[in-house]
């Protein structure tokens, strides 16, 4: 059931609204379209999750964005995206980990992180056109520059594929940065390390599939490929 945006959203914001309003340690809380696509642009696994007949549903899965939507797919079967379409509304979670946070006291372990929860309507794509264009969106948001490179889907293809479209209706934006926070009286323990473990996702050397008649040569957006975003390591 849609509760529809919140009137008290700023232009270029999305949120806070009634769903999307970070309540726990709120001054971490972002709502500006720019840092909840930039962290919704350098990820690409989502948490869907969805009130199904059978309960609550939560599946990871892959997305692409184009403006205020996100486009997933599956088989035509898809348990999880037929539940979420049934369900008409969605929550989907999208999490970067940039570092461990080492604390002096077990109690002030954390991770540095940069996370968006997103709450709107789902519901299926069914014209063909538009169809292409989320599948297209899908595997450019893997790699920018694919989608022109790739075999566009067949027909059968397509009809083998059910694409969803989640409209973002509201977001927020988490971010925790910097070091551990410390009780004043555990800076005195010299013989504990504290700080800050920096991670990052990197990209491996490319593996040739060697199956093909034909060798192409390694493209640029795998060569170079990156995801640009975070704090640097
Ligand atoms: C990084 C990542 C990206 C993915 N991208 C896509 C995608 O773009 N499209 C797509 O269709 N699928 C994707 N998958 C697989 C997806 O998570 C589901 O397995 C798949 O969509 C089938 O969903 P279903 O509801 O039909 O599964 P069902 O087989 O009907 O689910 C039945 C049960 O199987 C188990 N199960 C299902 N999926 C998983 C899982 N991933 N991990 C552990 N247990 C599971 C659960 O217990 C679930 O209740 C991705 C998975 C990962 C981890």
């Amino acid at each position: 059931m849609s509760t529809g945006p919140d009137e008290t959203t700023l232009p270029g914001h999305l949120g806070p609204g009634t769903r999307a309003r970070v309540r726990r340690l709120a001054e971490r809380g972002l709502y500006d379209e720019a840092t909840v696509f930039g962290i919704l642009d350098e990820g690409f696994v989502c948490h869907l999750g969805a009130v199904g007949a059978e309960g609550v549903v939560v599946v990871p899965t892959i997305y692409g964005r184009a403006g205020r939507t996100l486009y997933l797919h599956g088989a035509p079967g898809n348990h999880a995206l037929r539940s979420a379409i049934a369900c008409g509304q969605a929550c989907v979670t999208v999490t970067l980990v940039d570092g461990l946070v080492l604390a002096r006291s077990a109690f002030h372990h954390s991770v540095n992180y940069r996370s968006v929860m997103a709450f709107g309507p789902v519901s299926e794509v069914g014209g063909t056109e538009e169809k292409r264009q989320a599948l297209a969106v899908l595997v450019d948001h893997l790699l920018p520059g694919r989608g022109a490179d790739a075999r566009p889907p067949s027909e059968e293809e397509l009809r083998a594929t059910r694409v969803v479209r989640f409209d973002i209706e509201e977001a927020s934006a988490k971010v925790r940065t910097g070091g551990p926070n410390e009780e004043p009286a555990d800076l005195a323990l010299g013989h504990i390390w504290a700080g800050q473990l920096p991670l990052r996702l990197a990209a491996g050397p490319p593996v040739v599939d060697t199956t093909g008649a034909v060798l192409a040569a390694v493209p640029g957006y795998v060569s170079d490929y990156g995801r640009a975003g975070g704090p640097p390591c």
